[in-house]
């Protein structure tokens, strides 16, 4: 395999040609680096535009975004997932504010908040031409081929092994620009599945491309841990009864139809009435099962059993949640579980526990379920 500086120059010379002209590439602003990065983890680059867009107009720099509440930014981030990184976003914003801005300088990137190796790795470099490295699931997946390495990327020597190579391969003079195109060229050409070895500038150097697709390897996870829960769906019309999550944890500040865990011996259907009772404290009862999705987060499958409820009139109050109100949809930030139950209610079969239509049921109190 040729040295490092001709591999940097034939990834530099393929990043000339083929680059995708994106708006936070035009202006690489150490704000717009640190918001594109943010939103690019674990997203495509085509669900991101329109949110990048959104947000650099609402909030056209940093100390825009830091003066903002943590529930706008939130709200604004609604439908791109994964909504810790919302959160993160704006305490950085606010302690860099704080600190006069963001850094040029990697270790004090790493000390602000949700700010890791990678995003420090791709601020330093591309906002303010630093010479330092970087690793995403693109550069993990290009270097392992490169040098068919059968070490995790993940863990261990196999980890610092690849930020070693990642650091002989960052181009002194442009060292933006060669991570860019590290992980351009995982995204275009070396693909998890089928990778375009053919157009790519370094197949004449690559030691793993006859076993591509097998690399990285990656030591398996855990399995995850399965729950059980239920969400009460009350409908009004196209309104269903919503309610906002505490601050913290996973889905904070993020909106859901009110959801329980069965305590030991409680029925479902329990459970579900006390998602409505405890959770916006109205009383309830199930008229229908409407069948349940699956969702995964990090680490837990979670079944999420649905029911369709009617509350007592009246205006829901917070109980174990911050917030309730009767919504639709749209209107609210749904977290990506509340989307799917809602949708799932809404397409399933009228409920089994009622023979009459719900939707024109009236609210009676049922001992049964007391
Ligand atoms: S030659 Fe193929 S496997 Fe090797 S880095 Fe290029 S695209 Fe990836």
């Amino acid at each position: 395999m040729r040295p490092a500086t001709h591999l940097r120059q034939d990834l530099l010379a393929w990043y000339d040609r083929h680059a995708r002209d994106l708006p936070w590439r035009r202006h690489p602003s150490p704000y717009h680096v640190l918001l594109s990065e943010l939103m690019c983890q674990q997203t495509r680059v085509d669900t991101v535009l329109p949110y990048f867009a959104k947000f650099t107009e609402r909030w056209p720099r940093l100390e825009d975004l830091a003066a903002a509440t943590e529930q706008d930014v939130v709200d604004a981030w609604a439908g791109l997932g994964y909504y810790r990184r919302a959160r993160f976003l704006h305490r950085a914003a606010k302690a860099a504010v704080a600190r006069g801005g963001l850094p040029a300088n990697v270790p004090a990137l790493r000390e602000l908040p949700g700010i890791g190796p990678y995003t420090a790795g791709a601020i330093g470099s591309i906002a303010f031409g630093i010479p330092t490295p970087l690793v995403d699931g693109n550069v993990e997946r290009v270097l392992s081929r490169l040098d068919d390495r059968d070490a995790d990327p993940r863990s261990g020597p196999g980890k610092k092994a690849l930020w070693t190579r990642a650091e002989q391969l960052v181009s002194p003079e442009r060292p933006g620009d060669s991570n860019q195109a590290l992980m351009e060229l995982g995204a275009l050409v070396c693909t998890p599945k089928r990778p375009s070895c053919e157009r790519c500038p370094w197949t004449a150097d690559c030691a793993g491309k006859h076993r591509a697709e097998s690399l990285p390897r990656k030591a398996p996870k855990k399995p995850p841990t399965r729950i059980r829960e239920v969400a009460a769906l009350v409908r009004d019309g196209d309104r269903f009864l919503l309610a906002r999550r505490k601050p913290g944890g996973l889905l904070g500040g993020l909106w859901e139809p009110p959801r329980a865990s069965p305590e030991e011996g409680e029925s479902l259907e329990l459970a579900a009435v006390r998602a409505i009772r405890e959770g916006v404290g109205l009383d309830a009862r199930v008229v229908g099962a409407l069948g349940a999705i699956t969702h995964v987060f990090s680490h837990r499958h979670l079944t999420l059993e649905l029911f369709e409820v009617l509350a007592e009139p009246g205006e829901p109050v917070a109980g174990t949640y911050a917030e309730a109100r009767y919504a639709e949809p749209a209107e609210v930030a749904l977290s990506r579980l509340g989307e799917k139950a809602v949708s799932a209610a809404k397409q399933a079969q009228p409920s089994v526990l009622l023979a009459a239509d719900p939707s024109r049921a009236e609210y009676t109190p049922d001992v049964e379920t007391r």
